[in-house]
């Protein structure tokens, strides 16, 4: 079989490789790598693809046989994931897989594209060459997963992105049992992230989050706003059972988290209560705030608003310059999320928080724990399939050589059957 590393080799984003066996290629994954984009998301939309693929954003596909290509599989929703699909999926003739919720985010940025559902557990004969199971795994989204593809060669286990979460919210466990099953089956190769591979330990339960808020939501005369990632439902239910104990009503500010809200409850991954509001475009936002102020109401709602890495166009860094609801000292601003550490995000979180503070704003941070594995996490998998071959992924060289090394401590060695690669490098295994 030939791996071909298209993207996220040499960066944290746009996510995508190939897989061929035989005239056949399977794809994973299609991401974007928004911190390439000065604007952000909405940003993209001046650029033509080609541009985009230049600066980075997403992945140069030239190297794929197009013609060749049966399907891809997407593992999970977030954006360095799925996020090229509306720019790269139209200019290949083959179904888009994902399981629920994925497929119904990716549904929003398609046209005419085959869209296949498929749920953990169940196996879908793709083509001769791939057979593919979707294995459930803990992470930062709902519906993520493993994928596991077995071909006449082997099975490949592609394992980007995941943690081993054994408390999770609203969530179940990582199907392990069907990950060490697959290790006594055998598997030729392991593709697997590596974004939090440097840091030490197992990453903390989505539990010990809920616990943090839990700690800063109190009743009190404050008005809170919270942030997050909009994606991040378990987080974003726990803050509105704490807003309901409160008795405080969840007002959701921004497009993003409607978007993303939403979807989760039309697929019953969420319950929202009967209070929940919407508010999505800023203008509308500002007129709704205006009234709150006026009728002195701040202390009947939790604002939950987008921003949370400093996004200029967001809601929360708009409100920092301008708010109709004025900011004050007793004002929280909860930052239920970390900033992803790319010098763009830092320097817009830096900017936000000095504006908040400019009001007298309370800042409270990191009422977070990542989605990602850490290094004794991926020491478990590793474990558990006993893969003949590992690929590291999704992260830039350093991430990839801690990888590396962990791998090695574990028998394997660099050349033999443990391949760093870059984007656009092909590797016969
Ligand atoms: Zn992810």
């Amino acid at each position: 079989m030939e791996v071909i590393a298209v993207g996220g080799y040499e960066e944290v984003g746009r996510n995508m490789t190939a897989v061929r066996v035989d005239n056949e290629v399977l794809i994973f994954d299609m991401g974007l790598c928004l911190d390439k984009l000065q604007d952000g998301e909405e940003g993209q939309e001046s650029y033509t693809t080609k541009q985009l693929i230049a600066m980075g954003v997403i992945p140069d596909d030239s190297v794929i046989p197009k013609k060749d290509v049966v399907a891809i599989v997407c593992s999970h929703g977030h954006l360095d994931h799925i996020g090229a699909v509306d720019r790269l999926a139209s200019t290949y003739q083959c179904p888009i897989i994902g399981t629920q919720y994925t497929i119904e985010l990716i549904r929003s940025m398609t046209k005419n594209q085959e869209l296949v559902t498929l749920n953990p557990g169940e196996v879908h004969d793709i083509s001769p060459n791939f057979a593919l199971e979707l294995v459930h795994v803990t992470h930062s989204i709902p519906h993520s997963t493993i994928a596991a593809v077995r071909t006449p060669e082997g099975s490949i286990v592609y394992a980007n992105d995941f943690k081993f979460d054994n408390y999770p919210i609203l969530d179940t466990k990582t199907d392990y049992s069907k990950l060490k099953k697959l290790g006594k089956e055998g598997v030729k190769l392991l593709i697997c992230e590596s974004v939090r591979v440097q840091e030490g330990g197992k990453s903390a339960s989505e539990s010990v989050a809920r616990e943090l808020l839990k700690d800063l939501m109190v009743p009190d005369e404050s008005t809170y706003f919270l942030a997050s990632f909009s994606s991040h439902i378990e987080r974003i239910h726990s803050i509105c059972e704490f807003a309901k104990k409160m008795e405080r009503k969840p007002v959701f500010l921004g497009r993003s988290l409607k978007f993303y809200v939403l979807t989760a409850a039309k697929l019953g991954i969420i319950t929202l209560p009967d209070t929940v509001r919407f508010i999505d475009r800023y203008p509308k936002v500002s007129k709704f705030l205006a009234q709150v102020s006026e009728n002195d109401t701040s202390r009947e709602y939790v604002f939950l608003a987008t921003g949370n890495q400093g996004e200029p166009n967001a809601v929360l860094s708009r409100i920092a310059i301008d708010s109709p609801l004025p900011l004050t000292n007793n004002t929280k601003v909860v930052f239920a999320s970390e900033t992803i550490p790319t010098p763009i995000n830092i320097a817009h979180r830096e900017i936000l928080e000095r504006r908040l503070r400019t009001h007298g704003v309370r800042i409270y941070k990191d009422a977070h724990v990542s989605g990602h594995a850490r290094r004794e996490d991926h020491r478990d998998l590793i474990r558990m399939l006993q893969p003949e071959n590992i690929i590291p992924s999704h992260g830039e060289i350093e991430k990839l050589a801690a990888y590396a090394e962990l791998a090695s401590e574990e028998g394997y060695d660099v050349g033999k059957n443990l391949h760093l690669m870059h984007n656009s490098k092909v590797l016969e295994i």
